[in-house]
Formats: C-alpha cells, structure tokens, sequence
C-alpha cells in the first residue's frame, strides 16, 4: 500500500510591492480624467433632452391656445398658462394676442417676469436658461404667440451632481495618500523583512551545527567504544609479537596490528569529516563508494542486533552533493532506524537511477532508499517527521534534528525526501538527488609500496611537538635513509635553519603550541629559502585544507611508511 508522502516545503519569500507611488498617481489621474469626461457628456446629454422636452411643450401649449386665444377667453388661456407650471423646470410662460398684447402669464416666485411683448424668433439661451416662442396659428390665421421660459437645470440638481463628482476626486486623492503611505511603509517592511532574513540564516547556521552536533553526539559512544576495541588488538598485537618468534603467527599479528590501525585512521577521518563547520561544498561524488564505505561505520556506529545490508545496481550515476552531509544524512537515518528497532532488525540502503525519460536527461535522479523492520510510523505523524525538534523520544534520547538534516540536505542537494511507512511494518526513508553528469575528481595516485633502503644522504628537518609521534617519525625517516635534525616547534626550527643551512627539505607538522604554527613557518621558509622544500602534515582537515589552498604540500595523518616515502621522493625531485 502507497501510504503519504511528506514534502515539507521551504523557499524564500519573494517580495515586490505591489502598486507604486507613481502607477498610483497615475491611476489617480485616469480615474479623475473619466469622471470629467463622463460628466462632460452626460450633461450634453442632460441639455439636449430638456431642449427636446421643452419644445413639446411649447407646441402643445401653442396648439392648445389657438381656441382661448380666438375667442378672446382670458379665463381658459390663464388656465392654460398656468397648468405649465407642473413641469418644475418651466420658470416663466406667457400667452399674446394678435396684437402683441400679454393676454396670460405664469412666473415662478422670485424669476423674472416673462415680456410685455413677445419678440418672435428661433430658441436662445439666456444664461443657464432656455427661451422658445412659437406663433399660434389657426389654419392660415395668425392668432397670437406664445412664450415659454425653461431652467436647463435645477440648481439643486447640479450641486448634487458636482458634490459626486467632487467626491469623485476625493477618493482619489485619497487613493494616492493611502497608496503613497503604504508604499512608503511597504519599503520599511521590506527592510525589515530583509533583516529577519539575515537573522534566519544565522539561525539556520546554528542549527545545522546542532543537527552535526546531534549525530556526533550519537556516534561519540559507538566510536569510543570502537576505538577501545582497536587499541585492545594494536596493543595485545605488539605485546604478543615480542613473545613469539614463529613467523606465520608474527605475520598474521602483524596484519591483525595494522588492519586495526587502517580502521581507526579511517574513523578518526569520519568524524573529521562529520565535524568540519565548513557549509555545503558540492562535490562529484559516486553513490556506490560512498555508501560501501561508510559500511564499517554504519555496523559498529548502530548495535549488534541490527543488520545492515546495502544493495546497489551496478552503473549507478554519479550526484554533485556535500559529501560529508551525505554520509551524516544516511547515519541519521540508519540511528533512526535503529531506535525503531527495539529488538534488533535489518536496515537495507538501496539506490537506483530514476531516468526521466527526455532526451537531454534533464530530471534524471538517483533515488536513495533506507528501509528498517522497525516499529512503523503512525499515519498522523507522517507529516511531522521532517519538523525541526519534532521528537517522539524521551529527553536527553532525542532532538527531533535527525531528518530536518536529511530534508536540508535534500533541498540544498535539488532535490527533496520523504517517507513511506505503516504503523507495524517499518520505515523507509528516501531521497531523490538530481544526477550529475560530471567526471569525478580525478583520484590521487596509488601510492606504490616502496622498498626502504638509502637514497643519497639527504639531511631533513623535522618539526614536531608530540615526543613520541615525534620518535616514531624520526625512526621512519631514518628508515628511508635520511638524516634527521628535530625541532620542537617553528620558532626553534626557524632558529635551527638560521645556524645551519645544509637541509634539503623541512617536514613539520602544522597545529603546534607556540604563536606560529606550522603553515607560518612554511610561509617564513619560503620568505628566507625560496629554494627549500616544505610538507606539512596534519590530521586536522580545517588545517589541511587552508594549506592545500595556500598550494602547500600536506601529508594527512596518520599515514604509513609508503607514503611518506612517495612525498618526500617526490618533493625532493622537484626541488633538485
Ligand atoms: P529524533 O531521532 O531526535 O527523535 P528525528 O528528526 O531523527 O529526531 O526523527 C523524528 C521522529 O521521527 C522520531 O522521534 C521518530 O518518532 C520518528 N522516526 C524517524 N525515523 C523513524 C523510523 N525509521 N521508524 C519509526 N519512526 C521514525
Ligand atoms: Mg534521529
């Protein structure tokens, strides 16, 4: 059964104001622009429609004086007049016989009077008012006039349409305030928002040590006690070597004495790795070697009872991610698993190419997966999984950081992580990493076994704080048949390249007590004897790794005869 999966997103919020100042004034100034025009119109409108309504009128009232006026009946032509005034736009209305004389009128309380004789001609304005006058005829006969005032608008009626049109552009210029003020504080929102992001990715920094901190803190105990297991076969190897002389059995001590020491020197380079605080820095990395080597400490970091089993396809493609956050992702993952497996179990890593099919092999990924036997996840808890600090452990056995670093580590990585799991059937974990489709950084030449014996008389410098690792050094150099001077530490070395310049090459180690370390007095060799050469060695990778920069030749340690033998030939050469 396909159970839910679990994509806890986290992309950075993009953020654009979305109306600026200007577009504001703009839309302003457009929504003002309209209201003028739309007002220009509808009160041509408005106008035409009146002159039309008060033509009508005037031709009925001209029809219906033709009677009053023929018979000279004052009484119906007043009546007439004065039904005008329904139409409350109608200011002034008056009726003239035939002589030109006012027979009837009607005015409106406080407007002017209509005239005592009526001047025939076409429509005219008379300020916001409009004057018609008609002739009444009967037939061919002249019978009189008839004149007829009208407001174009009542005043009350235009107030009211100006105070909308003034609220109009109140509200845009409201508009503009508003928007203005907004975007001004938009602005400081924005720089705000930029600074909680500062403080975000500290905080994500801080974190992402903690999760480094947290595996760490898992591995410390199954490390520490590896570590005890190896010193026990180095140290019972050596006693027991001093008491026998049967070669096959020395032999095989020996063996057992330096398969011991390979373990612990690829531990120690583990946790180096785990522990470095340097961020994601991708790297080609083949999926296959990874995973196989990380075998060894993945079966002693987890417990006896948990199997762990890692099935990989040949022709695996290759994935561009920090290496060492890919291993710390698989060892969360497996110590996951191993708490959820209370009486013992099995944990298989699995990988396959997951091609996606197009032809330029865009969206090809590499799907990891870790499967455990354990107790399951329950369906409502599915979705938390992922959270920072969600735990369901008790105080001091869990931080809730394990799979938020696998879920960073995807993200970062292109691509993403998820669950599938039901409560009683156990768990996997997986993750799909895009595939990289470039070479793998070209591997150090094998360092060839080399036999000792003397190569000239070559005088080295050797500079070492710790006594013993110091004599031990001292007896291999001397092995390799070269003459050694030892100095404690760089300023003394300094001192002893100033007396006596007859060396060949400085071999030092680099963190040593004293205010110069190693990398110092490379850099003080190559100010004074340009010509000397110089290794460093270390087995801190921070200090290597600024070495290696500054394009220092650095030996790790620890490191066996062979190689030391490889180094110096080699630097030798080059200075010769
Ligand atoms: P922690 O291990 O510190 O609790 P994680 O982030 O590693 O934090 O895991 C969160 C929680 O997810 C665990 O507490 C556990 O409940 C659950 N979980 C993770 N992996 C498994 C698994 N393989 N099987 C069952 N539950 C798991
Ligand atoms: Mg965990």
């Amino acid at each position: 059964m396909k159970v839910p999966q679990m994509f806890v997103g986290g992309g950075r919020i993009g953020f654009r104001p979305a109306l600026t100042v200007s577009m504001a004034i703009g839309l302003a100034v457009a929504i003002v622009a309209a209201a003028f025009a739309m007002a220009a119109y509808n009160e041509h409108l408005g106008q035409q429609e009146r002159h039309r309504a008060a033509e009508v009128q005037l031709r009925i009232l001209a029809g219906s004086m033709a009677a009053p006026l023929a018979f000279d009946d004052r009484s119906a032509a007043r009546e007439y007049v004065g039904a005008q005034s329904s139409n409350p736009d109608v200011e002034a209305v008056a009726a003239y016989d035939m002589q030109g004389g006012l027979t009837a009128s009607f005015t409106r309380p406080g407007a002017p009077p209509p005239p005592v004789r009526n001047i025939l001609g076409p429509p005219r304005l008379d300020g916001a008012r409009l004057v018609l006058t008609s002739p009444v005829t009967e037939g061919e006969t002249v019978l009189g006039s008839v004149y007829l005032r009208s407001v174009l608008e009542s005043p009350s009626r235009r107030a009211m349409r100006y105070a909308g049109f003034a609220l109009l552009i109140v509200m845009a210029a409201l508009l503009v305030a508003v928007l203005g003020a907004a975007s001004a504080r938009e602005g400081e929102a924005n720089r705000k928002l930029q600074a909680e992001i500062r403080e975000r990715e500290k905080a994500e920094a801080a974190l992402r040590q903690s999760q480094k901190m947290e595996a760490m803190g898992q591995l410390t105990g199954g490390v520490a006690h590896d570590f005890n297991n190896l010193l026990m076969v180095a140290s019972s190897g050596i006693d027991l070597l001093d008491r026998t002389t049967d070669p096959a059995r020395r032999e095989r001590l020996r063996q057992g004495v330096r398969q011991a020491i390979d373990r612990g020197a690829s531990l120690t380079q583990q946790l180096l790795a785990f522990s470095r605080r340097t961020p994601l820095k991708p790297e080609v990395v083949d999926v296959a070697t990874r995973l196989a080597g990380m075998h060894a400490l993945l079966d002693r970091s987890l417990r006896e009872d948990v199997k762990v089993e890692i099935n990989l396809p040949p022709h695996l493609w290759r994935i561009e991610v920090d290496a060492s956050q890919l291993e710390v992702a698989v060892l969360n993952i497996a110590i996951n698993a191993r708490d959820a497996m209370p009486d013992g179990g099995v944990i298989t890593i699995e990988a396959r190419n997951e091609p996606s099919g197009r032809p330029d092999g865009a969206g090809d990924m590499i799907r990891l997966a870790i499967r455990d036997t354990g107790v399951g996840v329950a369906p409502e808890m599915l979705t938390r999984l992922f959270e920072p600090f969600f735990t369901t452990k008790a105080v001091g056995k869990g931080t809730g950081l394990g799979l938020s670093q696998v879920y960073g580590f995807a993200r970062a990585s292109g691509g993403e992580a998820g669950v599938d799991s039901k409560l009683g059937e156990g768990t996997t974990i997986w993750l799909r990493i895009p595939r990289s489709t470039k070479a793998l950084p070209s591997e150090p030449a094998a360092i060839a076994p080399r036999k000792a014996g003397p190569i000239g008389r070559y005088r080295i410098l050797l500079v070492e704080d710790d006594d013993s690792v110091a004599q031990l050094v001292e007896e291999m150099l001397r092995e390799l048949g070269y003459e050694v001077v030892r100095a404690g530490e760089a300023l003394g070395a300094l001192d002893v390249l100033r007396k006596d310049g007859a060396f060949d090459l400085v071999f030092s180690d680099m963190v040593m007590p004293g205010d110069i370390g190693g990398l110092d007095l490379a850099r003080d060799i190559s100010r004074l004897r340009p010509s000397l050469p110089v290794i460093l060695t270390t087995g801190y990778s921070a200090a290597a790794a600024a070495a290696t920069n500054e394009g220092r030749r650095v030996l790790i340690k620890p490191y066996r005869i062979e190689a030391l033998a490889t180094e110096l030939d080699t630097a030798l050469q080059r200075a010769s």
